[in-house]
């Protein structure tokens, strides 16, 4: 096959990993970067240019679009869905995970378990909105933030109020959760190839921490799922329509929370985590899935 990889950088521990894992198994591999990409998007025969030539021939591409390039990055997708390319991450997935608000929407709708969750705009009704997620001990999240940036605890109302009150007074999009204080500081990653959860790692934050992300000092460990949460990480998956995806669970008192899926989970962590290549089983997961003309998102 001939597969395409979007990603701006070659180097990249993810990006390497899928070339690797492509090559090993005999398929033709190019790294491209979305941001390079050009096309005429009036013309009759849908095009992508790189280079000055056309991006053509291709039997699959692997979107990994950092977050913040997505609108451009999801215009390429769109793009190359236009030429019947098939897209293990297709444009509509993509735009629903990347928009916090309507990913948890959506799985709401679907009944998938996740912390009591609230957002509002208006600057008159900070009291209102701890009340509606039950009080503090609350947690405060920017909507643009990654790696545990713009995740907030507060512990009392009084400080709840004032952090919301400071990020209204920036204009930042921010969400309001219940703190799931049993959790204990430990997440799990679910990585989620097509209907199945072909690697979990759970990720625990150090001591002092309530941020489990590897980026903040967060430990990784192997991690026996339960059958409850394989199926909420699948659901949640499927609800968005990604066939590859890093679904972030809470262990509470009430069962698996979905906290976030994210659509260009990173290998590193949960490869050396579990000792399983996951670059191979997504390689695989193209070779058996990759047909032509399929752009439209199947959610559930
Ligand atoms: P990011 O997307 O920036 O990683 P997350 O929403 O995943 O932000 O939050 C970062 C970390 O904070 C999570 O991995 C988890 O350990 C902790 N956390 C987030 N939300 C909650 C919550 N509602 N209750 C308890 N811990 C939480
Ligand atoms: N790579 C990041 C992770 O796995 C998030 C990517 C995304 O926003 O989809 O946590």
């Amino acid at each position: 096959m001939k597969i395409g990889i979007l990603s701006r950088n070659r180097k990249l521990y993810s990006t390497k990993r899928l070339v690797e894992a492509a090559k090993q198994r005999g398929h033709e591999v190019t790294t491209i970067d979305c941001l390079k990409c050009y096309m005429d998007i009036t013309s009759t025969k849908p095009a992508v240019w790189y280079k000055g030539a056309k991006l053509e021939g291709y039997d699959a591409v692997i979107p990994r679009i950092g977050a913040s390039i997505t609108s451009y990055g999801t215009a390429v997708i769109r793009q190359f869905e236009m030429m019947g390319v098939y897209c293990l991450t297709e444009s509509v997935a993509l735009g629903r995970s990347r928009d916090k608000l309507r990913a948890l929407q959506l799985l709401s709708r679907k009944g998938v378990g996740m912390p009591i969750t609230g957002f509002a705009n208006h600057l008159d009704n900070t009291k209102d909105l701890i009340k509606l997620v039950g009080g503090a001990p609350l947690v405060i999240k920017l909507l643009e933030g990654t790696q545990g940036r713009g995740v907030v605890l507060a512990e009392t109302p009084k400080a709840a109020e004032s952090v919301i009150d400071a990020f209204r007074e920036l204009d930042a999009n921010f969400l309001v959760q219940e703190f799931i204080k049993e959790a204990g500081g430990s997440d799990v990653r679910c990585f989620v190839i097509g209907n199945k959860v072909v690697a979990a790692m759970e990720r625990t934050a150090q001591a002092g921490e309530f941020r489990s992300n590897l980026h903040r000092g967060g430990i990784a460990n192997l991690t026996k799922l339960t059958p409850t949460e394989r199926k909420t990480a699948i659901n949640a998956a499927q609800t968005l329509g990604l066939k590859v995806s890093g679904v972030d669970i809470l262990r509470s008192s009430r069962g698996p929370l979905v906290m976030e899926v994210n659509s260009s989970p990173g290998l590193e962590g949960i490869e050396k985590a579990t000792n399983k290549e996951v670059a191979g089983a997504i390689i695989e997961f193209i070779e058996e899935n990759a047909k032509p003309h399929q752009t439209r998102t199947r959610g559930k």
